[in-house]
């Protein structure tokens, strides 16, 4: 048995190496194999990511800068959803680190998570021009590697910012202000709804909504971890 198997790997060594000898130095896989192997905790953030690869799936790889795949703790209990790159983001790689990511930092500061704790990522991974909204052919490209990278972190809670990452998430039409603030199902992950940091910006009005959606949200990560989970990481 043993002599088959190292028969069997060394046939499949000679193949890739031929592979390679043509110039092919990665296999795709298809999307059945990469959802069972997600699924199974096989995948990690860095497969998702080579997975992605230099993305030309849609058509904002012609205006972006940098691909902003995502940032955080891989087992992180909570997960922040955006909508997508802005311009400064569009620049560095990194989701929310222009004004609205700092401020974004802040109110996660104020219920005392730092961002290395949580994980962050967008709706969509490129800036669309002008700050646009995404489009919905934009968004199918990219979904598959947002839940992807959902599948592998497998967050307890996922905060949606704003209302395209809201309704996009629940597959809904409703108003921000009618979703935020109360938690809802997604595929076992509970979601909950808040305004997007950007819209504090100019409504700083509205921050005190955020502030008790933030309580909201540290209650149940409090009632999570008496349920055995510890608040960043939490079990496999
Ligand atoms: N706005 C978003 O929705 N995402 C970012 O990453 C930055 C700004």
């Amino acid at each position: 048995m043993d002599q088959k198997i190292y028969e069997i790997i060394n046939d499949l060594k000679t193949y890739l190496d031929y592979l390679k000898g043509l110039g092919i130095v990665s296999i795709p896989m298809s999307e059945s194999s990469l959802q069972k192997m997600t699924r199974s905790g096989i995948l990690t953030l860095m497969e998702v990511q080579k997975e992605l690869g230099d993305c030309k799936r849609c058509k904002l790889h012609r205006t972006r800068q940098t691909i902003v795949f995502g940032e955080g703790n891989e087992k992180a209990t909570l997960m922040l959803i955006g909508e997508g790159p802005g311009y400064e983001e569009d620049i560095q790689g990194r989701p929310f680190v222009g004004k609205a990511g700092q401020l974004l930092t802040k109110i996660l500061q104020s219920i005392h998570l730092p961002r290395e704790e949580v994980y962050i990522a967008n709706i969509i991974k490129c800036r669309p021009p002008q700050n646009r909204n995404p489009e919905s052919d934009e968004i199918e490209s990219c979904a598959p590697f947002l839940m992807r990278q959902i599948q592998v972190i497998q967050p307890k809670l996922i905060c949606a910012l704003g209302t395209f990452s809201s309704q996009t998430l629940l597959k809904t039409g409703a108003k921000i202000t009618a979703l935020r603030g109360k938690f809802y199902d997604l595929g076992g992950i509970k979601v909950i709804p808040t305004y997007h940091p950007a819209f504090l910006l100019r409504n700083p009005e509205r921050k005190k909504e955020v502030w008790e959606d933030m309580k909201k949200i540290v209650e149940w990560l409090g009632r999570e971890n008496e349920r055995g989970q510890p608040t960043g990481e939490k079990r496999r």
